[in-house]
C-alpha cells in the first residue's frame, strides 16, 4: 500500500470567484511542485475545465479527477467526483439542465474563462455559474451515483452554503462518499461537533482560488495505485483502503 497525496477541492479560471491566474497549465505546475499526486478540479456548477487541466497533466504522473462544486437549491455545496469524460459529459449536461440562466456580471462576480490549450481565451462563460442550481442536493446526490460518480459534501464545517449551516445534520438518506472539512478545521473536534460515525470518512482539501493556495490542504490515500475505483474504496473504508488526513 502507498501513499498518495490528494487535494480533492480546486478551483480553476472558470469560477467566477478563482484567480485569473489559475490557469490549467499553472494549477498542474504548482500541484506538483506542492508534492500533490491526485487533484480533482473543482469548479462551481460546471466541469467544462476539466478536460483542459487532464491535458496539461499528460505524461507528468499527476492524476487529475473530474469534477465539480455544485451548488444545490438548498445553497449547499458538494463535490462531484466522476471517473471519466463520458460521465463528465453526461454530468455536465445535468448542469445545464438546472443552472438558471442568469447573466454574469464579471465587474461583480468576476470573469468566467474557458482556455484553451495555448492559454488563449475561448469563452466567457455567460451565465453566472455561482447561482443555486434549480434542484435539490438528494437528486444531485442521486445522479451522481447513477454515474458512478463520488459525492462529498463541502467545507461541512463553514457558516455559509454548507450541509450543516444549510441543514443542520446529515440525512440519513444521504449517501456521502465522504465530507469536507476545511483546512482550518481540526477532525476530532468536527466529528465531536457533528457526531460524525467513525465509518464516515472526512477528508481536507485546499479549496483552491489561488495557485499559492494549491497543494495548501491535503488528504492520504493509502492505495495500491492512483484509480478511481481505489478512491472509492479508501473513502468508503473497503478492501484494506483508507484516508487520512495530513496534519
Ligand atoms: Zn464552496
Ligand atoms: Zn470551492
Amino acid at each position: 500500500m502507498k501513499k498518495f497525496r490528494a487535494d480533492l477541492h480546486i478551483h480553476t479560471i472558470l469560477s467566477p470567484c478563482a484567480d485569473l491566474e489559475m490557469s490549467p497549465d499553472k494549477i498542474v505546475e504548482r500541484a506538483i511542485e506542492q508534492g500533490v499526486d491526485i487533484l480533482a478540479i473543482t469548479d462551481h456548477n460546471s466541469t467544462r475545465q476539466c478536460a483542459m487541466v487532464k491535458k496539461h497533466a499528460e505524461g507528468t504522473g499527476l492524476m487529475v479527477i473530474n469534477g465539480c462544486e455544485v451548488n444545490s437549491r438548498e445553497e449547499i455545496h458538494a463535490i462531484c467526483l466522476f471517473e471519466d469524460d463520458y460521465t463528465r459529459d453526461k454530468f455536465q449536461r445535468f448542469l445545464d439542465q438546472y443552472l438558471p440562466e442568469i447573466p454574469n456580471r464579471p465587474e461583480y462576480h468576476g470573469h468566467q474563462v474557458l482556455l484553451n490549450r495555448k492559454n488563449q481565451i475561448t469563452q466567457y462563460f455567460p451565465h453566472y455559474l455561482g447561482s443555486p442550481l434549480q434542484i435539490d442536493l438528494e437528486s444531485i446526490e442521486q445522479y451522481t451515483h447513477q454515474l458512478n460518480g463520488l459525492f462529498i459534501p463541502a467545507h461541512i464545517d463553514r457558516p455559509i452554503n454548507s450541509l450543516y449551516s444549510q441543514l443542520g445534520y446529515l440525512p440519513s438518506d444521504l449517501h456521502v462518499d465522504g465530507l469536507q472539512i476545511t483546512r482550518f478545521a481540526d477532525e476530532q473536534t468536527i466529528r465531536k461537533q457533528y457526531d460524525i460515525h467513525s465509518d464516515t470518512s472526512l477528508i481536507t482539501a485546499s479549496d483552491a482560488h489561488y495557485p499559492e493556495d494549491i497543494g495548501a490542504a491535503c488528504t492520504s490515500f493509502y492505495l495500491f495505485e492512483p484509480t478511481f475505483q481505489e478512491i472509492r474504496w479508501a473513502l468508503n473504508q473497503k478492501n484494506g483502503r483508507s484516508v487520512k488526513i495530513e496534519s
